[in-house]
């Protein structure tokens, strides 16, 4: 499986993605709104854009599609429930759905919402797991729930599926985020060192080159995988005290979520 990350450079920093299989040369694009750019790396690569991948519903993500369709003739999959809201699509997928790309590429689809209700990230089977999160999982953040999502599904999200997957799964988010979300990591949990390092080396980074965190890292600095932190839910307590002094996850969860919306 070969994974090219395509910097959109536009106002939303989207990420597009293509994953091409090395021996055929078949390739999926996710999310390709910057169509052009799409096309030119996979024609500069050599591979043939097959699939288009729409992780959800939103216009940032799907906004290249039929000019991608046009080019290509690529088939489009989506969540299974996103057809009202997705035009043309020829393939809807639910969880534990396989697409295959080429001969040897295999992506599972789970189905995670939370940031909208028909929401896929793609997991491939390789032998070091890569996980493309769309809007559901960012460095160092979550996605968030005011454009037709829900906090607490985003929540069963995290802890039933993200936070199952091994430490070593790459994470390909579905825009650049990073430095903001770790200012939010810093504001919520002053007294984590790794995130002010990573914002200390990562702040100038070019993000045609960005940095591919795994989720060993994530678990070390995005508040959303850390509800269990004494110095996260002590600073939680400052603003709301009636979480008490033993808050469940889903709560820590639920609060972050709310205060990132205003931060
Ligand atoms: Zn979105
Ligand atoms: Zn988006």
């Amino acid at each position: 499986m070969i994974v090219e990350q395509v910097w959109t450079a536009n106002s939303y920093r989207n990420f597009n993605y293509l994953i091409a299989c090395p021996e055929t040369g078949d390739a999926l694009a996710i999310d390709p709104l910057d169509y052009k750019k799409c096309l030119a790396a996979a024609s500069e690569n050599g591979w043939n854009i097959t699939q288009i991948l729409n992780t959800h519903e939103h216009g940032d993500h799907t906004g290249g599609n039929k000019a991608m369709v046009k080019a290509t003739g690529a088939k489009v999959i989506a969540h299974e429930n996103a057809g009202g809201r997705i035009p043309n699509m020829d393939r809807g997928v639910g969880a534990g759905d396989i697409i295959k790309v080429g001969r040897s590429v295999e992506l599972e689809c789970l189905d995670t919402p939370g940031h909208t209700m028909s929401h896929i990230c793609l997991l491939s089977h390789t032998d070091q797991p890569a996980l493309f999160s769309g809007d559901t999982l960012f460095n160092a953040g979550a996605g968030n729930c005011h454009h037709g999502g829900h906090p607490n599904e985003l929540y069963e999200t995290f802890s039933k599926q993200l936070e199952g997957l091994a430490d070593d799964t790459l994470l390909y988010p579905g825009h650049d985020y990073l430095i903001n979300n770790l200012k939010f990591t810093l504001d919520r949990e002053p007294d984590n060192t790794v995130a002010g390092d990573m914002i200390t080396k990562y702040k100038d980074q070019d993000p045609r080159d960005a940095l591919v965190t795994t989720l060993a890292q994530e678990r070390e600095f995005n508040t959303f995988f850390r509800l269990n932190s004494a110095s996260v839910i002590a600073r939680l307590k400052e603003t709301s005290p009636d979480i008490g002094d033993d808050p469940d996850e889903r709560t820590v969860f639920l609060k972050l979520r709310e205060l990132r919306n205003k931060w």
